[in-house]
Parts: C-alpha cells; sequence; structure tokens
C-alpha cells in the first residue's frame, strides 16, 4: 500500500468493487491531510448489496457445511495477517492513533475474531428437553438457520475491531452481510473487503458500502425491509433512530451504545494500581472506547492522594503522532468530535475545578492542524453538570469522594447509561458484592478492558438492548425453531 496516497474506498457489492459517482474525502486527525477518498454508496447501491447479502444466504453461503464456512473464515484470518501492515497503515491514516496500539491489538484481535467465531459456530450447542406429563411423552430439540441478511453498522472508535465482531459471528452461521463502516474510518473495511475477494467467498456473502448516517447508506441500509437484522455500534441518539427504522418490519436490533462509565475506588484499593488503572480507563484511545472511565468515585479518606497520582499520570502521557517517540495519546478522531469535546470542557471549567488539562495542546508543526486534546481531570463538580451526566468520548474524567459503600454505589448507579463499571478494591468480599449491585452490562473488580470475546456484552439502559459476544452472538444472528416430537 503506498501510503503517501490517499486509500481509494469503493464500495463491494455482490462480489465486485463499485465506484460511485458521490465521493467524500476522509481527513486525517493528525495533521488534517487527506487520507481516504470514499465512494458513498447510493440507495440503489444499498439495494443491490442487501440482494446480493440475501442471494448469497439463500444460496452458496448459507447452504455451505459448517466445517467449510468456517474454514472460509479461517482463510480470511490469515490473509488479514498477510496483510498486517497494510491494515495498520490505515488504521493508523483513519484515527492517528499509536502505531504499537494498532499492532498490537487492533490487527491481531481483528485475525482472531474470524478464528474465535469460526470455532464457535462448529461448536454451538442447542438444547434438547424432555415433556413429560400424564398420557404426554415428547422430546425437543433446536434446529437454527442463518437470518439471512445482515446490516452491520460500525463507529469510528476502534473501526476494525468492532466490524469485525459483528461480520465475523454473522458470516460464521451463514448470514449475508452488509457492512457500513463509520465515514470517519472507512480505511481498513476497504482492505478486508479485498480480502473477502482474495479469500474466496461466494458473491454476495460479504458487502461494504460506505457513507453517512441520515439520506446516506446508513438510513438506506437500516430502513430496507430485506435486512433481518440490524447490528449497530455508535451513540445512543442514533441508537434510537435504527430502532424506529427496524421497527418497520419488525427486526430485531443489537444497540451497543453509548456510556458514563463509573469507577469506585475503595480506601482498601492498592492505590497505585488503581491510579494506573484509572488512568488507562480514563485516557487509553485518547478516551474514545465505549468503556472508558468518566466517572470516577473515590473514599474520602484516599481523595487527595488519589487525585494527585492520577495528575501525575496524566500529565506524563506522551501526546502525539502515531510515530512520534515514546507516544502514547494520539488526537481525537476529527476537528469536529474535537469541538464538541472542547463544549464539554467549557462546561467543566464553568460547573467544576479543572485538575489538569483542559485545553489543546500546541506543537508548532503540522500536528497543530491535527484534533488533538489534553487529558483532563475535573473535581468539585455538582453531579447534574452536563459534563457528569452526559457522554464525552474524550480523554476526561471528573473525580468526587464518598463516604461509605451505599452513597458510592447510589453514585457510580446513578445514570441513565449503564454499560461497564469498575470497582477497585483489597476486599474480595466488599468487591463482589458492590460488582452485585453495579447497574451494568460488565463489571470488572481491580483492572479495566479484559474483554473475552466469549463472553456476553451489551449494556443496559441508555447503553443498549441486546448482547453479542461468544454463543449470545450466534444466537442473535440465526433464527431458531423448537421441533417437537411426540413419542
Ligand atoms: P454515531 O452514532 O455517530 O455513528 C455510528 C455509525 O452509525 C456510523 O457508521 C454512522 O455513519 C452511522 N449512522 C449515523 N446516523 C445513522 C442513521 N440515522 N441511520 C443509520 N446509521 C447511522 O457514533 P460514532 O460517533 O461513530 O461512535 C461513537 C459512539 O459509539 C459513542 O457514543 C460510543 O460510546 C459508542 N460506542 C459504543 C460501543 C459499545 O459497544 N457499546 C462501542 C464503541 C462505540
Amino acid at each position: 500500500m503506498d501510503i503517501t496516497q490517499p486509500l481509494i474506498a469503493r464500495n463491494y457489492i455482490g462480489g465486485a468493487f463499485r465506484e460511485s459517482s458521490s465521493t467524500f474525502e476522509k481527513l486525517s486527525p493528525v495533521d488534517g491531510r487527506s487520507v481516504a477518498l470514499v465512494h458513498e454508496a447510493s440507495a440503489d447501491d444499498v439495494n443491490d448489496a442487501v440482494m446480493a447479502a440475501r442471494a448469497a444466504s439463500d444460496g452458496a453461503w448459507g447452504a455451505m457445511s459448517q466445517r467449510e464456512r468456517s474454514a472460509m473464515l479461517g482463510k480470511v484470518a490469515g490473509l488479514i495477517e498477510a496483510r498486517f501492515d497494510d491494515f495498520v497503515e490505515a488504521e493508523l491514516a483513519d484515527t492517528g492513533r499509536p502505531r504499537a496500539a494498532a499492532r498490537e491489538f487492533d490487527v491481531p484481535r481483528t485475525a482472531d475474531t474470524f478464528r474465535l467465531f469460526a470455532g464457535l459456530a462448529g461448536s454451538y450447542p442447542g438444547q434438547s428437553w424432555q415433556t413429560e406429563a400424564p398420557g404426554i411423552m415428547a422430546v425437543n430439540y433446536q434446529l437454527r438457520r442463518p437470518a439471512g441478511v445482515v446490516a452491520a453498522i460500525a463507529p469510528w472508535n476502534m473501526p476494525m475491531v468492532l466490524l469485525a465482531f459483528k461480520i465475523a459471528p454473522a458470516l460464521a452461521v451463514g448470514n449475508g452481510v452488509v457492512a457500513k463502516p463509520s465515514e470517519e474510518a472507512p480505511s481498513t473495511a476497504s482492505i478486508m473487503a479485498e480480502v473477502f475477494d482474495q479469500a474466496g467467498l461466494p458473491a454476495g456473502a460479504f458487502n461494504l458500502v460506505n457513507g453517512f448516517g441520515v439520506d446516506s447508506a446508513g438510513a438506506f441500509l437500516t430502513s430496507h425491509p430485506s435486512v433481518n437484522r440490524i447490528s449497530f455500534t455508535g451513540e445512543t441518539s442514533t441508537g434510537a433512530h435504527v430502532m424506529r427504522s427496524a421497527a418497520a418490519m419488525v427486526r430485531p436490533v443489537s444497540l451497543e451504545l453509548g456510556g458514563k462509565n463509573p469507577a469506585i475506588v475503595f480506601e482498601d484499593a492498592d492505590l497505585a494500581a488503581a491510579i494506573a488503572g484509572t488512568a488507562r480507563a480514563a485516557f487509553y484511545n485518547c478516551g474514545q472506547v465505549c468503556l472508558c472511565t468518566e466517572r470516577v468515585y473515590v473514599h474520602r479518606s484516599r481523595f487527595d492522594e488519589f487525585v494527585a497520582g492520577l495528575k501525575a499520570e496524566a500529565e506524563k502521557l506522551v501526546i502525539g503522532a502515531p510515530d512520534d517517540a515514546g507516544v502514547q495519546m494520539g488526537p481525537l478522531i476529527s476537528r469536529k468530535h474535537r469541538n464538541r469535546v472542547l463544549s464539554f470542557l467549557e462546561i467543566a471549567r464553568q460547573d467544576g475545578t479543572i485538575v489538569t488539562g483542559g485545553g489543546v495542546p500546541q506543537f508548532g508543526d503540522a500536528r497543530d492542524e491535527g484534533a488533538f486534546v489534553q487529558p483532563t481531570i475535573v473535581t468539585d463538580i455538582p453531579e447534574t453538570s452536563r459534563f457528569v451526566t452526559e457522554e464525552v468520548f474524550g480523554p476526561v474524567c471528573h473525580v468526587a469522594p464518598f463516604d461509605d459503600e451505599d452513597e458510592a454505589v447510589a453514585l457510580a448507579t446513578g445514570s441513565d447509561y449503564g454499560l461497564v463499571s469498575v470497582v477497585w478494591s483489597g476486599n474480595t468480599s466488599r468487591a463482589l458484592r458492590v460488582a452485585g449491585r453495579m447497574r451494568s452490562g460488565v463489571v470488572w473488580v481491580n483492572g479495566w478492558l479484559i474483554r473475552d470475546l466469549r463472553t456476553p456484552f451489551g449494556g443496559v439502559g441508555l447503553s443498549g438492548i441486546g448482547k453479542e459476544g461468544g454463543y449470545a452472538s450466534l444466537d442473535f444472528y440465526t433464527d431458531q425453531t423448537n421441533v417437537c416430537v411426540k413419542l
């Protein structure tokens, strides 16, 4: 791949690459240069993609034996590894994250995801029940078949891994997939289409449509009546739109939405570990992970020590471009998103105290054209401030003291979101007791971002509907029939 030239992101429909008369540019968040020219799919393109996916699911792909289909996905994983460097460059171009992150996490994780679901589909267990009632003996067993056409809509924050997390299980059980990556991160999906093409999947099994949401590929896809499942990851407000579209044909949706994730740090916690862990949870990927901690509640007896420690960690972080020496934190995804984050920092300035950060770092070179922002810690801010109640999705957190366990739980669960929570405590009984009182899809105890893709994942409240991961993904992407045989 020639990284000096913008990538050309085409649509991939029915086994062929397709250009469009409408294109847009994706700009680098590092220095503002153009990194991709994206061909925006029209309503007709989306329709063709859905029809091609239907034909593949009803035909060659859906009818293939599980063994063959899983072998194909294993081949896809191998081809992703074979194009490791291209994927890394594309990921860096779109997101600007440190090179080590893309090399050590995004690309290997994507290949692993295909292998994992290829294997799980081959060992997907079914239930069977024996029915006994006066005069009746019967046996029940489950049949599963592909749901049909799956719309997979991804956000920009971890574009590769999050798209793979949808595509891999959906394909593994025989669906035809139409993937729509974010307009802010089109590049890795484009190379993924080349990989599927090379792997020799039947035409239409995988389709890629590029574009935006409203009046563009996203909305065309979710409103298409022949789509059978919609798996969406993105903002809560967009998820509500998607759900309305899905309602028209009563299509099941899986919505992985925003978070306003709390951490509780008890007085008996290993404070050094809690500080280092919280710094990672708040600032990793420039705070652009739905699982990032944005609210931290610390026992009053350790509050000052904790804030001082977290401040020191934030101020140590090396911010910069993917290949800068020692870089630990890249930019936000775009200038548009930075404006949003900066507007929240303005709210924090008015409503509370900025302990560190709060602005834009100055480099004196091309990086000043990028979308960098300082890691920011806020204290003394009311729980009713929009900075505390709304997802910022940047490298920010607020820290507040609590006096007892009930108050900590009340503060942590006092949000309409419920994606993940973290409990830091050296007392196992307390940690597990409090974990059971959290209102979120995942609770981490004394750690963060340990994600085993076999475990069910998905939030509660404004953070979403449904579970994906492991067999939960396979359940979502299949239709199930109970066959009852009277004996
Ligand atoms: P977004 O909602 O703006 O966009 C997500 C995707 O939806 C994009 O591909 C976009 O083009 C598309 N889209 C937008 N409007 C649409 C519409 N009306 N119909 C159909 N598609 C539409 O989200 P984003 O800014 O790309 O991502 C950041 C958000 O994603 C944050 O809120 C973050 O918390 C959330 N997120 C959640 C998870 C999770 O697992 N819960 C994971 C990652 C990100």
